[in-house]
């Protein structure tokens, strides 16, 4: 299909009776052609992304978060739409993801820059969805330099973060307060289902429990191994290489029991044609957690896939519960950091969900 009128880039909407509605970054090929930046028409230039920068810095400033690794832009909902912009220590990773916004990279770069003085940006654009804007996948230097691994604070724990390589921008930030409260809740026997590169394990080693982190990965659990050595926690994570449905399953037959369980999977429903599957799943190791928490103990669950909404996660859980049968007591919901915001008016912005529950 021939790209219908002027090229990627900004330009003014019309309403009815062609009343401006704003300015949007306009995408010639994608199914989301326009993505509006401003109810007022106005000149896109770099004034204007340096002002929307500072405006997601200042509201990050304000958080104050306990962590040398955050989310500094999270598009729409920082009205950056398709920006992402990471923080890890002195670097950021940067995701440009429309073709609109592709158009601006050099003042976008530049804006980041001034405000925030980075030893280097790193480009995460080897994401599928550039593709449906017909833009390259590709990883790329855009300033500075960027090391391999970089190693961050969270808390009171140390990790390092892939941003050449790791999953996201080079972790997973999202999760950063929901690993400190696991770690506010660690004692006895935790078990880490999920755990990537181990972050939800050292918070709970660090804060006094014996933790089993289990990841299909073997590449992820290496990782894992360094993170923990590098807290000197390594004689208090073991790591299991196993697909978590069947070694649910199995520590359920063997009658193991456990204070703490997380359960962070990925997102079992990318589209919503695989939601039924994916509540069967999330249910399926749900309960399998429930069976296997002693007395008192806390399971914290999550499900990051958007398809399936904070109603069907409910349920989900009490179905789960009605299954496991023994009575859960539902001690909070849980979401996102702050600094990955949701916006109420954009359904989408919300994805991450999550509970932590306490076997009564
Ligand atoms: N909890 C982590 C993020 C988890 S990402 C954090 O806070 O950083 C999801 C992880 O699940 C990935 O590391 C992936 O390798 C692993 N995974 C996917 N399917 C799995 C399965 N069936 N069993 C065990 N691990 C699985």
């Amino acid at each position: 299909m021939d790209a219908p009128g002027p090229p990627a880039g900004a330009l003014d909407v019309l309403g009815l009776r062609d009343r401006p509605i704003g300015t949007a970054l306009w995408s010639p090929h994608s199914q989301i052609s326009l993505r509006m930046l401003t109810t007022e028409p106005r000149w896109i230039d770099v004034a204007f992304w340096a002002e929307r920068v500072d405006r997601a810095v200042a509201y990050r400033d304000a958080l104050a978060p306990d962590a040398t690794a955050y989310r500094l832009v999270h598009a729409e909902a920082d009205g950056l739409p398709s920006l992402i912009v990471d923080r890890y220590g002195d670097y950021l990773v940067v995701q440009l993801l429309s073709a609109g916004l592709e158009a601006f990279r050099g003042e976008i770069i530049d804006a980041l820059k001034a405000r925030l003085e980075p030893r280097g940006i790193l480009a995460r654009n080897d994401v599928s969805v550039r593709r449906r804007e017909r833009l390259d996948q590709e990883v790329e230097l855009l300033y500075g330099d960027v090391p391999e691994t970089v190693e961050v604070r969270e808390g009171d724990v140390r990790w390092l973060a892939a941003p050449y390589t790791g999953q996201k921008t080079g972790a997973f930030l999202d999760q950063r307060e929901n690993r400190m409260r696991a770690g506010a809740l660690a004692r006895g026997n935790a078990l880490d289902c999920f755990s990537y590169h181990g972050s939800f394990a050292l918070h709970l080693a660090r804060n006094g429990a014996h933790v089993t982190a289990v990841d299909s990965s073997a590449e992820a659990l290496e990782r894992a191994r360094e993170n923990a050595a590098m807290n000197g926690l390594e004689d208090r994570i073991d790591r299991v290489e196993a697909n978590a449905f069947d070694l649910l399953r199995e520590l359920e037959s063997r009658g193991e029991r456990f204070d703490v369980i997380v359960l962070d999977p990925p997102a079992f429903a990318k589209h919503r044609q695989n939601v039924d599957a994916a509540f069967r799943g999330y249910k399926e190791i749900n309960l399998r957690a429930m069976r296997i928490l002693a007395p008192g103990g806390h399971l914290l669950t999550f499900s990051c896939s958007y398809h399936v909404g904070p109603k069907a996660f409910r349920t989900m859980l009490e179905d789960a519960a009605a299954d496991a049968g023994r009575p859960m007591r539902w001690v909070e919901w849980r979401g996102p950091a702050p600094d990955h915001p949701e916006i109420v008016q954009i359904p989408e912005s919300a994805y991450l969900k999550g509970a932590i529950l306490q076997a009564v």
